[in-house]
C-alpha cells in the first residue's frame, strides 16, 4: 500500500504546491536584446516585431494573412465586424466565455449548441439542429488544443452561406486530420497568446486567414478603423499588439516546436500511468490530428474511480496539487448568458462534460516526476477511495 493521502491525515505530498499550468518564458539573451532594442528605439507598437511576427506566423501556419492583435477576444470581434455578421451565432456552451462575448459585443445573439462527447467541441451533427432562419455566423472551439472538425462544419455552413469563424484560442501549433496546421479553415482562425496558452505572451492575439480582403478589414479596425489617414472607415478599436509581446511571440514561436514535443511526452506519461486506473477518460485527439495539449483533462467517472470530480479535486489540493474545471460552469448557465442566450435544444453532453472534467498540472517546462507523483497519488487515492471520499465530504461539511 502507497503513501497515506493527505485527505486522510497523511503528510501533502507537494507542499510547495504544483500550479495546474505556468506560462514558459525563456528570457535569453536574444530576446533580452530584442526587449532592450525596443525600448532604445521608443517604438513600443507599430514596429518591426509586429509585422516580423506576422510573417514568421503565417509561414509556420501555412496561411496567406496573419494579423497581429491585442488580445484572441478583441480578434474574435473584429473578424465578425469585418465579415458584417448579423443576428444570431451558433457557438458551443462548452467553451471560455470570451468565445460568447465576442459575438455578444457585435450586437450576436449567441445560439448555444451542445459538444460531443469524445472531443467536446463542436460538430456537424450538434450544429445541424440548431442552424437555420437568424443564424448569421458559426462560432467553433478546438476545445483543449485539439482539433474540431473544421471540414464538417465547414461544409454545413457553406450549404447555409454563413461563415465559419474558429476560436482557435488553445491551437496553435495544433494539426488537422488532414497534416495541415491549424489556422487556414473556415473564414478566420483566431489564436490567443494570453498567460495560459503555450505560446504566452502576456497578452496578444492572431487572425490567421486565407482572404486578403477579411486580413485587410481586421488592420484597420485594429487600428481605430483609420486606414492611415485619419478619415476613420469604420467604427475599429485599439487592437493592436505591443512590439515587446511580438519579440516575445517571435522567441516563443521558435521554441514552440521543442515545446509541443516535451507537451506530448508529458501527456503521453499521464496516459500510460492514469490508463490503468478505472474510471478516468481521455479526451479524444481525432485520428492523424495533434494537439497542442493546452489542458491535460481527465473525465471523472465517479462510480468506477470511487471519487467524484469534486471530491478527488479535494483529495488533490490537500496535497498541493492544483486543478480547474475547464469549463464549468458552461455558458448557459452563466448570469450573463442566462437569459441572454439561446438555448433551442437540450445540451446534456455540455452538461456531463462540465460535471466530470478536470484539468491536470500541465505546462511545457514541467519535470517528468511530478508527473509521476500526481498519478502516483491519484492510484493511491482510487484504492482508499472509500475513506477518500468520506474524509472530503466531511471536510467540506465542516466549512460550510
Ligand atoms: C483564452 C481563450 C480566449 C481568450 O483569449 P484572450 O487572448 O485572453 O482574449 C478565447 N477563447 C478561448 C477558448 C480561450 O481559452
Amino acid at each position: 500500500m502507497g503513501r497515506l493521502p493527505a485527505i486522510l491525515g497523511g503528510a501533502p505530498r507537494f507542499p510547495q504546491r504544483v500550479p495546474v499550468t505556468r506560462p514558459t518564458l525563456d528570457a535569453d539573451d536574444a530576446l533580452m536584446a530584442q526587449i532592450k532594442g525596443i525600448l532604445e528605439s521608443g517604438m513600443l507598437t507599430g514596429g518591426g516585431n509586429v509585422a516580423a511576427f506576422e510573417d514568421e506566423a503565417a509561414d509556420f501556419l501555412g496561411v496567406a494573412h496573419a494579423v497581429a492583435v491585442g488580445s484572441c477576444t478583441t480578434g474574435l470581434m473584429l473578424t465578425l465586424r469585418a465579415l458584417r455578421t448579423s443576428r444570431g451565432a451558433v457557438l458551443p456552451s462548452f467553451t471560455f466565455m470570451a468565445t460568447a462575448h465576442a459575438a455578444a459585443w457585435q450586437g450576436l445573439t449567441p445560439v448555444l449548441a451542445d459538444c460531443d462527447p469524445d472531443t467536446y467541441t463542436l460538430t456537424a451533427h450538434s450544429l445541424a439542429p440548431v442552424l437555420g432562419e437568424g443564424i448569421g455566423a458559426v462560432l467553433a472551439v478546438h476545445v483543449f488544443g485539439a482539433c474540431c472538425d473544421a471540414d464538417g462544419l465547414a461544409e454545413l455552413t457553406g450549404r447555409h452561406g454563413i461563415p465559419l469563424v474558429l476560436d482557435s484560442a488553445h491551437a496553435f501549433g495544433a494539426r488537422y486530420p488532414d497534416g495541415t496546421m491549424v489556422g487556414g479553415k473556415g473564414a478566420a482562425e483566431v489564436f490567443s497568446f494570453s498567460p495560459t496558452k503555450v505560446l504566452a505572451a502576456g497578452e496578444g492575439g492572431l487572425v490567421a486567414t486565407n482572404s486578403a480582403e477579411l486580413a485587410a478589414a481586421v488592420r484597420t479596425l485594429r487600428e481605430y478603423g483609420n486606414p492611415g489617414d485619419y478619415d476613420a472607415r469604420a467604427i475599429g478599436l485599439n487592437g493592436r499588439m505591443t512590439e515587446i509581446a511580438a519579440a516575445i511571440c517571435r522567441a516563443g514561436l521558435r521554441a514552440l516546436p521543442e515545446r509541443l514535443a516535451r507537451r506530448s511526452e508529458l501527456v503521453g506519461r499521464y496516459r500510460s500511468l492514469l490508463g490503468p486506473i478505472p474510471g478516468l477518460r481521455f479526451q479524444t485527439v481525432p485520428a492523424g490530428a495533434t494537439s497542442t495539449h493546452k489542458d491535460l483533462v481527465v473525465q471523472v467517472d465517479a462510480d468506477l474511480l470511487g471519487l467524484t470530480r469534486g471530491q478527488l479535486a479535494a483529495a488533490l489540493a490537500a496535497e498541493g496539487i492544483d486543478t480547474r474545471n475547464y469549463f464549468d460552469p458552461p455558458l448557459h448557465t452563466q448570469t450573463a448568458y442566462r437569459g441572454f442566450a439561446r438555448r433551442p435544444v437540450g445540451l446534456p453532453e455540455t452538461e456531463h462534460a462540465s460535471r466530470t472534467l478536470l484539468s491536470l498540472p500541465l505546462y511545457s517546462h514541467m519535470a517528468a516526476d511530478l508527473v509521476d507523483g500526481i498519478c502516483e497519488t491519484i492510484a493511491s487515492l482510487h484504492e482508499r477511495s472509500d475513506e477518500a471520499a468520506a474524509a472530503t465530504t466531511k471536510r467540506t461539511a465542516s466549512v460550510t
